[in-house]
């Protein structure tokens, strides 16, 4: 509700028979990466065909649209469109028919020396026919081939001009292969159906699928996948890692494991640490629904304080964000969250949210528990003050959206109306997520880019162009 927006998912598939509707179903279930545009390219007979359209996967790949799609290889993308123009001429997967076959492209991220590349190869007569920073990848995976006619090399001599965030799932004829960039900010994992085996951006969808989930993708891996088997070409060096925190606080799937730790478990350590950070002399504590639920019970075990549901959630609501305008969204919060009025009247509430963003959701959320009858009112935020913008695939792009960095803690406590106002530290969140602070991305939360950003601080050089030349 409050959080930003998500990025995007990606799917690739190699089976022994048509995959189309499994990728369409894993689709589905990552959906929450992406509502925008959705897309799938299949390779029969020697031709990839791409269906993709405006929209949710159900409106964006109907039973018509994919008339005559199918194919025992395949990829598929949802995405949220973040620095570029909406519309399906940036819907993927991007395909192109090249002299050494077809190759189709699905990327989660941003690659961050997009501007530069692209001026660079415009300069060489290149042209370009979408705004969309995934396009070079295309680009320069298809330039790689025509040089080498080898997949595993072009893709590695792509991955050593390009910088940034890029989980992808690649199909060169009927090869399908997957990829994430050498910091892992962005999750890409490995499954196996009964028909084959499957790369996609969460493990949630191989339950769902009654698949197995076998690994993750490991940071600067290529894996290519066949129906009866995989291969994988690690990264023959040690590189800094980076994964992005979000996916574990906000984006991702409860039920996703991401590099190992479970995304449940970590938004309900981070509840359990907020309550020992920051604890609220309170009756009941409660979540903003839906993605706050973990964090309050984390918190209502750490503090002992009774859980219980104080908001209803309309879920046919238009979906607060793609209203135009700050009025309708407020509007649509009201219409959405209905309070339960016998659990918060004359209570004093901790209420648990994922993260604050602008804090506009919050505020509203706030008035219709005191309207309700709460006594007190205690907001607790399962991610530290979001600060920075990121150029790694979320759309938080500028300084001034972040009511973080125009007020301190008690202005923002006194905007929202809350009688108390804590976040999580980040050596708070650093702990609940179990990583090594130097293997995750805060760079929203703490400034520190892992890469090196024009105008921004870097934690560590980049190591990526020297690593990958080949
Ligand atoms: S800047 Fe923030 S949202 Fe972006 S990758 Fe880093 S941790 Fe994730």
């Amino acid at each position: 509700m409050t959080g930003p927006k998500h990025s995007c998912g990606v799917v690739g598939m190699s089976a022994a028979h048509d995959v189309v509707n499994h990728i369409h179903k894993a689709l589905n279930i990552i959906q929450h990466r992406g509502q925008e545009s959705a897309g799938i390219a299949a390779y029969r007979n020697g031709v990839i065909t791409t269906v993709k359209n405006s929209g949710l996967v159900n409106v964006a790949l109907t039973k018509e649209s994919m008339a005559g799609l199918s194919g025992e290889s395949g990829i598929g993308h949802v995405r949220y469109s973040q620095l570029v123009t909406k519309g399906v001429v940036n819907a993927q997967p991007i395909s192109l028919e090249t002299t050494h076959g077809s190759i189709a492209i699905a990327h989660n991220g941003d690659i961050t020396n997009f501007e530069e590349l692209k001026k660079k190869y415009l300069a060489q007569g290149w042209s370009f026919s979408t705004d969309s920073d995934s396009e070079i990848l295309a680009l320069l995976f298809s330039k790689n081939m025509s040089q080498t006619d080898d997949p595993i090399r072009a893709l590695r001599m792509m991955m050593s001009e390009v910088d940034g965030a890029y989980s992808l799932t690649v199909m060169v004829n009927e090869r399908v292969f997957g990829v994430r960039d050498p910091y892992g900010f962005r999750p890409l994992c490995l499954g196996e159906l009964e028909e084959g085996y499957i790369l996609v951006s969460e493990s949630a969808a191989l339950d769902s699928m009654k698949g197995t989930f076998i690994r993750d993708i490991m940071p600067g891996e290529i894996i290519e996948i066949m129906p009866d088997r995989f291969k994988s070409y690690p990264l023959s060096t040690n590189h800094p890692k980076a994964h992005c925190m979000f996916e574990w606080v906000y984006f991702a799937r409860p039920d996703s494991i991401i590099d190992g730790k479970e995304v449940y478990d970590v938004r309900k350590r981070v509840g359990m640490i907020l309550a020992r950070e920051s604890p609220a002399n309170a009756d009941i504590v409660m979540p903003v629904p839906d993605s706050g639920r973990a964090h309050a019970l984390g918190f209502s075990i750490g503090s002992g304080l009774q859980y219980e549901e104080g908001f209803m959630k309309n879920r046919f609501v238009e979906r607060t964000f793609i209203l135009p305008d700050q009025k309708q969204r407020e509007r649509a919060v009201s219409m959405k969250m209905n309070p339960i009025r016998s659990t918060v009247k004359d209570r004093r509430v901790v209420i648990v949210d994922d993260s604050i963003v602008r804090g506009t959701t919050l505020k509203k959320l706030v008035k219709i528990l005191r309207d309700a009858g709460a006594k007190e009112v205690h907001v607790r935020v399962g991610c530290p003050p979001v600060i920075a913008p990121c150029y790694y695939g979320v759309d938080m792009r500028t300084r001034d959206q972040f009511i973080a960095n125009s007020y301190s803690v008690s202005e923002i406590r006194d905007i929202i109306g809350a009688d108390s106002l804590a976040y999580i530290s980040i050596d708070g969140l650093v702990e609940a997520i179990d990583f090594p602070e130097n293997d995750l991305c805060l760079a929203c939360v703490n400034s520190k880019y892992p890469t090196n950003i024009p105008g921004e601080k870097h934690r560590f050089q980049s190591t990526l162009r020297t690593d990958f030349a080949q």
